[in-house]
């Protein structure tokens, strides 16, 4: 019972299945295995169906994320029966966000009429950079007429679009980052991510970097690219919601939000997590086990982490400080002893007082120098 949802209002998908393995990804994604894509298609909805549970399913969802992996690779034929079976178990309504990551080069004709017919209404491209030696030096096999391909015909069908861009790829300079920043403010877009580069242990760009057959940018320059970023896509009405989130007024993503308010989500699909307000689960990662698991109704979760007190108060302060909205104090505080609230108030004048945080209306923000070494500034304001 600990397992229980009340409720379900933001909902997770996983589609695993890459045509081509990125050499930096380190997330649950399987190239080259097309052959399973039926499979896992059956064992996603049974895993549906099997999530019975009895929470008040007259409240439409909220928001759906569909990601990967590749979504856009989805077969045509089977995603109707996907969206069939999760609107049996939640049903969607005119409000209800419905997001597709999509990767430029894999979508099939007439792909992106059937996704909004089946009422997806925001696309999230993985656009990552406009270089193709770049791109192909990754293992990345798109390039920049993809994109722009797709953005031609996505105009017509989907008003909320989002791309994601990389900060810190090798071979990208300084130079070519703000051209790509710059041509990418003329796209139909609404919305914008830029993460930096993080090289995962054990992914090939991890060894390449170690063999130093790959030299990455120097994080001052990734560093002062990011604060560029900011203003330049500010003065084009993309401001900053989230650290590494830009979007046109009104069009921030609500599903994001959601794990940022650490409201509960429930993921369905290989490794995907769920969070229920107490316990964070994720699926398990293996392929095979996944289909063996959901069959015998067993054995599904690979992890589960009850979380503890002091985890919520590190989140609610990490999750703050990378919004614009900024931490709400005595939210925080609420959780915390006389003596801990004391430590808490201290530092963050301290904190302050070194330029890195301001202190406004009840709430908590991370100064434009702060941005840049958040998780310092929530680590010092969290009582030993
Ligand atoms: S497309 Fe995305 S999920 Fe797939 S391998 Fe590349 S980075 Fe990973």
């Amino acid at each position: 019972m600990s397992y229980y949802f009340k409720n379900l209002e933001h909902v997770y998908i996983h589609w695993p299945f890459c045509p081509y393995k990125c050499n930096y990804c380190d997330f649950v994604a399987i190239a080259s295995h097309e052959n399973f894509m039926q499979q896992y298609h059956t064992s996603l909805c049974q895993e549906m169906i099997n999530f019975d549970q009895n929470f008040d399913i007259n409240r439409p969802l909220k928001t759906l994320y569909i990601g990967g992996g590749t979504p856009s690779t989805y077969p045509l034929d089977l995603l109707p029966d996907m969206f069939a079976t999760l609107r049996k178990l939640v049903p969607f309504d005119d409000q209800t966000e419905v997001t597709f990551e999509v990767n430029p080069g894999t979508v099939a004709d007439g792909a992106l009429e059937l996704w909004k017919d089946l009422g997806i209404n925001r696309l999230s491209i993985g656009v990552q950079s406009l270089k193709d030696s770049v791109l192909q030096g990754l293992n990345r096999h798109q390039t920049q007429i993809d994109v722009i391909h797709l953005l031609q015909k996505t105009k017509s069908i989907f008003t909320n679009v989002s791309v994601d861009f990389i900060i810190g790829l090798p071979g990208v300079s300084v130079d070519e980052w703000k051209a790509m920043i710059i041509q990418a403010m003329s796209w139909p877009i609404t919305h914008i991510s830029v993460y930096f580069l993080m090289v995962h242990e054990k992914t090939p760009l991890y060894f390449k970097v170690k063999q130093k057959s790959v030299i990455l940018p120097p994080d001052d320059q990734s560093i002062d690219l990011y604060y560029w970023t900011v203003e330049t896509l500010g003065s084009y009405g993309f401001y900053r919601y989230e650290l590494s989130n830009f979007a046109k007024k009104g069009f921030e993503s609500r599903h994001n939000q959601a794990y940022w308010d650490r409201k509960s989500y429930k993921g369905f699909g290989l490794g995907a997590c769920s969070f229920n307000g107490r316990f964070r689960f994720q699926n398990n990662k293996n392929l095979r086990n996944y289909f063996t698991a959901v069959a015998n109704q067993e054995g599904l979760l690979h992890e589960v982490e009850e979380i503890t007190a002091q985890q919520v108060s590190i989140e609610k302060i990490m999750l703050g400080l990378r919004q614009a909205q900024g931490v709400d104090v005595e939210n925080v505080l609420q959780d915390f002893s006389l003596a801990q609230q004391q430590y808490f108030k201290e530092k963050a004048d301290w904190l302050e007082r070194q330029g890195l945080i301001k202190q406004e209306h009840g709430r908590l923000f991370l100064t434009p120098q702060g941005y840049v070494v958040e998780n310092e500034v929530a680590v010092n304001l969290f009582p030993e």
